[in-house]
């Protein structure tokens, strides 16, 4: 049983933070959605032995009327799969677009609220408001959507303690069954980070940075979450089953532009650009073969993708597997990481250096 990661690379506007591929080329959907159907067609066979998760990711899926997405899960035809997930913006929600969801299978939605400030959400550049984002997790549970994840972003210039505790009480009423989190990034090339190059803008200190972070999860925490993931927080049989797949080594399947897929031996991954994505598929209908760029994974490359996955989660590295203990000694004796029923965990101090305690240990 496999994963199927769907890449829908449009969006409505740019937010002023993101360097993800996506495009606002909003006139190009059709002949997109196209594109993925031929996809979709051609590599079929890939999941024969079934498909457990479905995830609609981009971008912003909700760009796509929601009859393409039900044609597009009928295609992949997927009886059998256990979470179907479509990420929506707020402001695209409503009862009839979501119903035609439900009816195609879909039983999770992903929203990024980001805030629930709209100053913030206004200096970052999101479409919706505060308000748009309740309004729409009422209108999802109106549809009969019972596993709703919410995201929330922190270390927004001008963000303070306080504000942020203001964003996780208001996420915590809304009793999502699924929590995400971010720290704001400063990507190279993005309107916030020119602002912030400008002097308009300032970072977050990284102290109050981390102080955020430990907030909500300690909020969570009492508020019944489980933090199984760094960045992820979900009530008791609610962790994302897709992305687990990911953190747990199990091969999954990307359709679309920029898309990857993995089977244990190889990463491949289709082109990012959608002109060209656009291109392929069609040369691939007359031809059977479909372009990709692909990199076999050696051993080592293996096990370093293992660490970097397992130290993300709750469960840590099973300790059998680990080659180079001398690695984590100092980090078991400074409380960065424990060690408990034979595995290595990272606690939640080490959480804020996680990326130094992954490029120690790696080999
Ligand atoms: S909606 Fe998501 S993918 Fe699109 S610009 Fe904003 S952050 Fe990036």
């Amino acid at each position: 049983m496999v994963g199927i990661y769907v890449h829908i690379p449009f969006c409505a506007s740019r937010c002023h933070y993101c360097d993800f591929y996506s495009t606002t080329a909003l006139n190009r959907r059709t002949a997109y959605v196209q594109a993925l159907k031929q996809e979709i067609a051609l590599r079929r066979d890939e999941w024969k032995e079934g498909v457990r998760t479905i995830y609609f990711g981009g971008g912003t899926p909700s760009q796509l009327k929601a009859e393409d997405i039900a044609d597009l899960i009928k295609r992949i035809d997927a009886k059998q799969a256990e979470e179907i997930t479509v990420e929506m913006n707020p402001c695209d929600v409503t009862l009839d677009y979501l119903q035609t969801l439900r009816t195609a299978g879909v039983n999770r939605l992903s929203m990024g609220i980001q805030s629930f400030h709209n100053e913030r959400l206004q200096l970052i550049g999101r479409r919706h408001n505060a308000e748009q984002a309740i309004r729409a997790v009422s209108i999802a549970r109106e549809a009969g959507i019972a596993n709703l994840s919410l995201d929330l972003m922190y270390g927004l210039p001008g963000q303070t303690m306080d504000e942020w505790e203001e964003d996780i009480d208001q996420l915590l009423a809304l009793h999502p069954e699924h929590i995400s989190t971010y720290c704001l990034q400063w990507e190279e090339g993005t309107q916030l980070t020119t602002m912030m190059e400008k002097g308009i803008v300032e970072p977050v200190d990284e102290e109050i940075e981390m102080a955020m972070y430990d907030r909500l999860t300690d909020r969570a925490a009492t508020a019944g979450y489980e933090h199984y993931e760094v960045s992820n927080y979900a009530l008791e049989g609610y962790r994302s089953k897709h992305n687990s797949s990911y953190w747990h080594d199990v091969p999954y399947i990307g359709l679309g532009a920029a898309a990857h897929s993995y089977d244990r031996q190889i990463r491949r991954w289709n082109v990012s650009d959608l002109e060209q994505y656009i291109a392929i598929m069609a040369d691939a209908t007359q031809t059977g073969v479909i372009k990709y760029d692909f990199e076999r994974l050696n051993d080592t490359e293996r096990y370093n993708e293992y660490i970097m996955l397992s130290l993300r989660t709750e469960e840590g590295i099973e300790l059998s597997k680990l080659r180079n203990i001398k690695a984590i000694e100092q980090y078991l004796s400074e409380g960065l990481l424990e060690q408990e029923n034979g595995y290595i965990r990272t606690t939640q101090r080490g959480l804020h250096i996680l990326n130094r305690i992954i490029e120690n240990i790696i080999t």
